[in-house]
């Protein structure tokens, strides 16, 4: 769900509206429109309406682990990096 069609449409609509790029390029940035969506995801978090958190996405661009995108939602997945990657 954090990267799920509602909060796809919201980063799309925040570009359009409030102007801002995405970082493309550099692993571990999550550039001025996705800091936006993570401010949407602490707020939905603090309704306390859902199971799981929605995280905070701390790169734009993903990590290519042989072929497969890893993108973290924790400084902890971050730090740690994928674990296991399913072929
Ligand atoms: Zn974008």
């Amino acid at each position: 769900m954090t990267m799920g069609y509602g909060i796809t449409t919201l980063h799309e609509i925040s570009h359009m509206y409030n102007d801002l790029e995405d970082q493309s390029v550099i692993y571990g940035v999550p550039g001025p429109n996705e800091k936006v969506i993570n401010t949407i995801r602490t707020e939905l978090d603090t309704t306390g309406s859902f199971k799981l958190s929605f995280g905070q996405r701390k790169s734009y661009s993903p990590l290519d682990v042989g072929g497969v995108n890893f993108s973290p939602f924790s400084s902890e997945a971050y730090k740690k990096g994928p674990s296991k990657v399913d072929p």
